[in-house]
């Protein structure tokens, strides 16, 4: 991998300190009462306003939902007294890309729930580093949240970050998979320890509320599905989004029939745990130096 440049170094890290001021912010307004909808459109604002872009709608996750939930345009959920509320936050300039989340609970029975995942955050923090397999920092992570008595969620993971490119390949698991593949100078990484008191496993719900495009060549298109393509195109640079972004610029449920149709349109189901437990994630985006890791959102420093 070449090395990264001093301006893209700098880029990063401007990204990651809105990152970091975007999930500052959602914890000061975070509070039962409040809707999801109005949440996820205030944090893709603030990120909007600080002069970047979301690399992925506002995931706003509760309880047993563990990952790819966003608002819907008619969304009516509300967060609830004794929640455990998941925020996730993407967002880049020119595909330079950083990952961050963090968990609020309004209720002190999951405390300890909250800090195995953090507590798996910090042993990342402090272990990673060129030359360390893929695998033990899944040990380690397993290793955190077990102390703690809860599960790691084994088929969610963390995730090699490239430009404009979420998910590159090398994914970094929550449990130790056995992958012996190293981890390299100059990769980022998004590491999310996820932690439940179910039974450590995620399967899709028939909901979607998350679409990327799919690369289709678009003179396979038809003209409409085209018109719709490019106006999606202009907003995302093909990372993924909500239809909520464009419901004053197309018809949305047209829409979503259309880019069907074309097969252009790449569904992610909103995930659940399979036992229906309480799920907390902590996350942060990391370049691997010389002698360890950075974390660019500095998300441990918001919440400890
Ligand atoms: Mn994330
Ligand atoms: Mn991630």
């Amino acid at each position: 991998m070449t090395k990264l440049s001093k301006e893209e170094l700098e880029l990063l890290h401007k990204v990651g300190d809105i990152v970091h001021d975007v999930l500052r912010y959602a914890l000061k307004i975070v509070r039962p009462g409040l809707s999801v909808l109005e949440l996820c459109e205030s944090l893709e604002q603030r990120i909007r306003s600080l002069g970047a872009k979301p690399a992925f709608p506002a995931n706003i996750c509760i309880n047993d939902i563990a990952a790819h939930y966003t608002a819907l345009i008619d969304d009516n959920t509300i967060i609830e007294e004794n929640s455990v509320v998941k925020i996730d936050i993407g967002t880049h300039i020119d595909g330079y890309i950083v990952d961050a989340a963090l968990t609020v609970s309004f209720s002190p029975l999951y405390d300890n729930l909250l800090r195995s995942s953090l507590a798996a955050l910090k042993v990342i923090r402090d272990v990673l580093r060129p030359g360390i397999t893929l695998g033990k920092l899944g040990h380690y992570i397993e290793r955190a949240i077990r102390a703690y008595g809860f599960k790691p969620i084994e088929n969610l993971t963390g995730h090699l970050i490239r430009r404009y490119e979420l998910h590159a390949g090398k994914s970094v698991p929550n449990v130790d998979n056995g992958d012996n593949r190293v981890v390299l100078e100059g990769e980022i990484y998004a590491i999310e320890p996820f932690a439940t008191d179910g039974e450590g496993l995620v399967v899709d719900s028939p909901k979607v509320t998350i679409f990327r495009l799919l690369p289709v060549p678009k003179k396979k298109m038809s003209k409409d599905a085209r018109s719709i393509v490019t106006v999606i195109e202009q907003e995302c640079d093909n990372l993924p989004f909500t239809f909520r972004w464009f419901k004053d610029k197309i018809d949305v449920s047209t829409a979503i029939e259309i880019l069907r149709r074309n097969k252009v349109l790449y569904e992610y189901p909103v995930l659940i745990e399979k036992g229906h437990g309480m799920v907390a994630q902590f996350e942060d985006t990391f370049i691997v130096t010389a002698a360890g890791a950075e974390p660019l959102a500095r998300t441990l420093d918001i919440v400890s």
